[in-house]
């Protein structure tokens, strides 16, 4: 019976997973660009805090966990400052860097493949990006 429950269970998607060990729900990302905007660490990254969230959200965890970015991430904590839903994206990339680390996976220094990422929304596109995803809870 367990076998059949742990068989038939569905598998937990990365932002679910971002959810349990970190408390950040990226559901909750507006896809507004402010966090890119007040990073200090971008000269050298990959993609920005806001690609990044959109690669969780959009289950591409290779990419997320070769990036650049979260590895730079100084834990300045600006970006959950003047984040209009408080993401703490520090808290975040700690994460996928210890994921990242456990997993014996280190960071691309290669060309960044954008395919996945989608675009920066106004304010008025925000309901729509909302609308489109539902709570992982
Ligand atoms: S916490 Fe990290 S991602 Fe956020 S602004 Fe600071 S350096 Fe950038
Ligand atoms: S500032 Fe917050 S809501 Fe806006 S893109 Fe960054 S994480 Fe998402």
């Amino acid at each position: 019976m367990l076998v059949a429950l742990e068989a038939g269970a569905k598998e937990r998607t990365m932002a679910q997973k971002v959810l349990a060990a970190t408390g950040q729900n990226l559901y909750r990302c507006l896809q507004c660009a402010k966090c890119g905007g007040t990073c200090s660490r971008l000269d050298d990254a990959d993609y920005t805090p806001r690609q990044l969230v959109d690669l969780i959200l959009n289950d591409q965890a290779g990419a997320v966990y070769r990036s650049r970015t979260v590895r730079l991430c100084a834990g300045c904590e600006s970006c959950q400052v003047t984040c209009p839903s408080g993401l703490n994206l520090k808290k975040v990339f700690s994460y996928v860097v210890e994921e990242a680390g456990a997993a014996g996976i280190r960071a691309d220094l290669g060309p960044v493949d954008r395919r996945f990422v989608g675009a920066a929304f106004c304010p008025k596109s925000r309901s729509k990006w909302t609308a489109e995803r539902s709570d992982p809870r």
